[in-house]
């Protein structure tokens, strides 16, 4: 999708510091880290916010989980615990129009977090 940051993260036009990536998923650190670890998952597939998930790309959430559970083993946060937040629309607090999985770990987080 044209204009999209993430899309061009996918497309590898916007550099990012990548640390996963399969046929349906890519695993990068947020630019700007709310947390020790701070990592964001996305559908290779613009996927516009959680409300847009349906019968078609549903299977994209599933990819997401299953690489969120790998990645936490790789990078070492699996055992002590971590975050997983979907912020979805104005109100959900959602910048980028591309559906996205924050994982927050390295420290003991606060909740909850308004
Ligand atoms: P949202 O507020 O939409 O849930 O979260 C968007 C996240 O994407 C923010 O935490 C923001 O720091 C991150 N972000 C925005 N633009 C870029 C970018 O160009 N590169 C990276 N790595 N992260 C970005
Ligand atoms: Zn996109």
């Amino acid at each position: 999708m044209q204009n999209c940051i993430f899309c061009g993260i996918i497309d590898k036009k916007i550099k990012a510091d990548i640390v996963y990536e399969n046929e349906d998923v890519l695993a990068f650190k947020d630019i700007n880290p709310k947390a020790p670890i701070h990592l964001i998952f996305i559908p290779k597939k613009h996927i516009e916010s959680a409300i847009s998930v349906n019968e078609t790309n549903a299977q994209y959430i599933s990819q997401i989980w299953l690489a969120i559970n790998l990645v936490s083993k790789e990078l070492g946060f699996h055992e002590e615990g971590f975050r997983i937040i979907v912020n979805c629309g104005e109100n959900g607090g959602q910048e980028v129009p591309h559906l996205h999985f924050h994982v927050l770990a390295g420290k003991k987080l606060d909740f909850p977090h308004f």
